[in-house]
């Protein structure tokens, strides 16, 4: 095999978020603006553009993917996509092929995506009430969300629920989001919201509800042990020893995982984030396409931009300032 992707602080690389749209069929808040611009169809990697980049990602280490967007599946023909994965599943180089999605599509594809090798999804959902889950997504329906969640367990897919931690909004349903999860046998991750993009007049400081807070919220209600587990992420870890639950929290804006970081970030549109924190980006849909039919530049590319994983990220948000503040979207960059 070739050599594996090593970065400077000798973190190997084996994970790879992929972005495969930047449109969805809701309007989050804290993600989009009422009136998006999304990008002309001829910006965006092919579904075999896409199928090449991760296959050559994979032949040079990657074992995870998580497919994400936008909203990856509203993206049309998409399942030939995850179809063309299952491959590299078979081979047993790819250990993970995932994805994260709002759970409006879920109905209609989860039977389908278990068949192409998939296991697990996450699925974002920040309410269990339905007139505030309308406010929170715009154009989202709760009933269809909670279909596709029934669907997703019905195919055998291990769900986990990812909720934006929202000051004022989703507070006062930490505990019965909590008794939910655990009555479907379901993991739940919260993550504090982020200051991304330029999204209108919403002010998200005040919606700021930071996770130390979360985790006092439960310590109130319930016997919170830490775990040591790590996935290489952002993700710390509590179990509730009451429930025998799993509570995630996802902090991207504190530095402390930067270390153990194994992942790098491919937009829609083909450029490579190296971190999550910074604007450094490199474009690999150049070298893509130049060279359809050799894929040395392209690996070399990819390699040239590993050299260049910057070590950690630098906003800060915990004292209310906005340094560092990204310019994109996380529906570009995927979250
Ligand atoms: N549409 C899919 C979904 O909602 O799961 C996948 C893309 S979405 C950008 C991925 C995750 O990013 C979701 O869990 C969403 O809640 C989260 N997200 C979006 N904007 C965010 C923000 N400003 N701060 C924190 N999380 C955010
Ligand atoms: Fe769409 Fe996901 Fe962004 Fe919500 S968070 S607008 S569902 S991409």
């Amino acid at each position: 095999m070739n050599a594996p992707l090593i970065d400077p602080f000798a973190r190997a690389i084996t994970y790879l978020r992929v972005s495969v749209t930047d449109r969805c069929d809701f309007r989050c808040v804290y993600c989009m603006s009422e009136n998006m611009t999304f990008l002309p169809k001829k910006e965006l990697l092919t579904l075999e553009e896409l199928d090449r980049m991760c296959s050559t990602f994979i032949g040079l280490g990657v074992e995870k993917l998580r497919i994400t967007g936008g909203e990856p599946l509203v993206r049309r023909g998409i399942m030939t996509f995850f179809d063309s994965m299952t491959r590299h599943l078979e081979s047993g180089a790819l250990k993970e092929l995932t994805l994260t999605t709002n759970g409006s599509q879920l109905e209609r594809f989860a039977d389908d995506l278990y068949a192409a090798g998939v296991r697990r999804v996450n699925i974002s959902l920040d309410t269990l009430d339905e007139d505030k889950f309308a406010a929170i997504t715009r154009w989202g329906r709760l009933a269809q969300v909670m279909r596709g969640i029934d669907a997703a367990q019905r195919a055998g897919l291990r769900v986990k629920i990812n909720a934006v931690a929202l000051k004022g909004f989703n507070e006062p349903e930490l505990p019965r989001i909590t008794e939910w999860c655990a009555e479907r046998d379901m993991d739940l991750t919260w993550i504090e919201v982020m200051p991304m993009g330029d999204i209108g007049n919403e002010d998200r400081l005040d919606q700021y509800w930071s996770l130390k807070d979360v985790r006092a919220t439960y310590a109130e209600n319930y016997t919170v042990t830490d775990l040591a587990e790590r996935s290489g992420g952002p993700a710390r870890y509590v179990r509730l020893e009451e429930t025998g639950q799993k509570i995630g929290f996802i902090t991207p804006l504190s530095h402390n995982f930067c270390e153990s970081c194994n992942r790098v970030r491919l937009t829609c549109t083909g450029e490579l984030f190296m971190c999550l924190g910074q604007e450094d980006n490199a474009d690999l849909r150049a070298p893509l396409r130049a060279h359809p039919e050799d894929n040395a530049p392209l690996e070399q590319a990819i390699r040239a931009a590993i050299s260049h994983k910057p070590e950690g990220h630098d906003f800060d948000y915990s004292r209310r300032r906005l340094d560092g503040q990204m310019s994109r979207h996380m529906s570009h960059t995927g979250g």
